[in-house]
């Protein structure tokens, strides 16, 4: 896609699922890729792996870069570090994947005060820490850029028993709107993807078991779940210069989640 070759891009949380996928694609159209992993850097290493892989069918984008980055999106100290290892490293950050994300079970009104604030934490906190990093690098060197931000349909549908994680995404709309309103006028561009029930190992609780697969699944006007592949093709879009106009916005990849199924056949 237009505008991606040699563009320098932070992933986080890119050792597995959507953010493993958003990496190879990313590479795939010729992107330098920092895949950031929170602990064991056996996920990104085989992210790197697959990443390079790929970019190579293309022999142009044989000369993709990347480098992994261990960070701890709710430690302040390690995005700052982190930011700075890519922007020494590739030379500049031009843009950034708020993937990293968490989610803990708990009825509302039993939720521990720690899990709330760890979930608060990685999947909001986190995502904005690393923007403001990004965005100050982007102004001090006058650049243009792209921030994406990985929602869910639960930035708009109500999720009982995950309240943080909810809370979490619905915040994220507004931040993306905030972020993307303040710095429109320097070129930064900043939206979010929404992905629904996509096969992943954060939803490993369903994807494993037929029945409870075909229950999710029975939900969705498409009639299936998504792949991560369809997310990163998602993220190329709007990370690209096809995407030139767009900012502020979040785009559902869900198979028609967010379209309350329920009333496909009319009530009365
Ligand atoms: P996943 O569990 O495979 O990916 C989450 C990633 O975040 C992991 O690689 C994990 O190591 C990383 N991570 C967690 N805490 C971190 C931290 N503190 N610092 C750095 N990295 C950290 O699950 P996934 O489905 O690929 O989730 C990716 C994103 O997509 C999340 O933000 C999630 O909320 C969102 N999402 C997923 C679905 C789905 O159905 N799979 C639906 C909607 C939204």
């Amino acid at each position: 896609m237009n505008g991606l070759k040699g563009k320098n891009t932070l992933i986080t949380g890119a050792s597995s699922g959507i953010g493993q996928a958003i990496a190879v694609r990313l590479a795939q159209e010729g992107c330098n890729i920092a895949i950031n992993y929170r602990k064991s850097p056996a996920g990104a290493e085989d992210t790197e792996e697959m990443a390079l892989q790929k970019a190579c069918a293309d022999i142009e984008n044989c000369g993709v870069k990347s480098l992994l980055v261990q960070g701890d999106v709710s430690q302040e100290e390690d995005i700052t570090q982190m930011v700075n290892t890519v922007i020494e490293k590739f030379g500049s950050l031009d843009i950034l994947i708020n993937n990293a994300g968490i989610q803990i079970e708990s009825p509302s009104h039993e939720v521990k005060t720690e899990d709330f604030d760890r979930v608060i934490g990685v999947n909001l906190r986190g995502a904005y820490l690393c923007a403001r990093e990004t965005i100050k690098h982007l102004l001090n060197q006058n650049r243009s850029g792209v921030i994406i931000n990985i929602s869910s349909v639960h930035e708009i549908i109500p999720r009982p028993m995950y309240v943080s994680y909810s809370i979490s995404k619905g915040g994220m709309e507004n931040m993306t709107k905030t972020l993307a309103l303040e710095y429109a006028h320097r070129g930064i561009r900043v939206n979010a993807v929404a992905p629904g029930a996509t096969i992943t190992p954060i939803n490993e609780a369903w994807t494993e078991d037929l029945e409870k697969k075909a229950v999710v699944e029975s939900h969705i006007p498409m009639g299936r779940a998504g792949t991560s592949e369809e997310i990163g093709a998602a993220i190329a879009f709007l990370a690209s210069d096809e995407a030139a106009y767009i900012t502020g916005q979040t785009l559902f990849v869900d198979g028609g989640l967010t379209l309350y199924a329920d009333f496909r056949e009319a009530w009365s």
